[in-house]
């Protein structure tokens, strides 16, 4: 039997959410803490954004929290949004809805890099982390550690989203999270490639993407938005699309829309 990029891609997901119940499962030996900060082997981290927004809100640069959030923002700069796919709970709740409910799909937006600069605007201006307080992601960690509060309204918006506009509609149209680390992950090293001698332009990968992005492309949008989750690969029937840290100039085969 295959083993296919989604069933890795899955059990990653949910070793991620277990982790989220220390000290239950991991006593917090080598793991305490949450999404937002949480310390691995001794290890502070924190989420960029969050990072941005204490500094903005607080009105102060404390070392220690940007320390925390520069192993998050290496890997996204390395590997793209790879917290998107691998580690986000609402983007797991998200895939696992019925197909048939969420076919429709949004379009691509840059909406979310304005709600971001909102986001840290907004921060700025009144002194709270807004992200913090109003995110659907965390909504969720509130929801799955405490169980069912006024948080769920948030997810109760997520969802009706991803059944009226589409599964990723959130992400794709204004997740402020998702946008920190899609532009921190223009520069990447992990690329998708597209063999040329393989590709027979069905499109099955283009269909495949929940993300509306043209697998392998270079233009930014694309870059930007490509979560690097492997669906596309799964999708190609005829093995041409393949992962690469050696990622430069065009490789896409789809130069005109989708
Ligand atoms: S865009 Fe936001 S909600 Fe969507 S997967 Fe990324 S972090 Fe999660
Ligand atoms: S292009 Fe492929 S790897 Fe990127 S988000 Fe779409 S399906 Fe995932």
């Amino acid at each position: 039997m295959k083993i296919t990029m989604k069933s890795r891609r899955r059990l990653l997901q949910l070793f991620f959410l277990a982790l989220l119940f220390p000290p239950l499962y991991f006593t917090g030996v080598y793991w305490y803490g949450t999404y937002i900060s949480a310390d691995l082997l001794g290890v502070a981290l924190t989420d960029p954004l969050t990072a941005m927004e204490i500094t903005l809100a607080g009105k102060s640069f404390h070392p220690v929290l940007w320390l925390s959030a520069l192993p998050l923002i290496i890997v996204a700069l390395l590997f793209g949004r790879v917290f998107c796919s691998y580690v986000c709970p609402l983007n797991l709740l998200l895939e696992l809805l019925p197909g048939t409910l969420t076919e429709r799909k949004s379009q691509n937006s840059q909406l979310p890099i304005y709600i971001l600069a909102m986001v840290l605007l907004l921060s700025l201006l009144i002194s709270i982390p807004v992200h913090n307080t109003l995110s659907p992601v965390y909504a969720m960690m509130h929801v799955l550690l405490f169980g069912l509060g006024i948080e769920a309204i948030l997810l109760g918006i997520v969802l009706l989203m991803a059944l009226t506009l589409g599964r990723k509609s959130w992400c794709r149209l204004l997740c402020p999270l998702g946008a920190v680390y899609g532009l921190l992950g223009i520069k990447r090293r992990l690329f998708l490639q597209v063999d040329p001698h393989k590709c027979i332009h069905c499109q099955k990968c283009l269909r495949a993407c929940s993300m509306g992005t043209v697998p392998g492309s270079s233009n930014w949008r694309d870059v930007y938005n490509c979560t690097n989750c492997g669906d596309c690969v799964d999708a190609c029937e005829q093995q041409a699309l393949h992962f690469s840290l050696k990622g430069s100039g065009n490789h896409s085969i789809f130069k005109e829309g989708k």
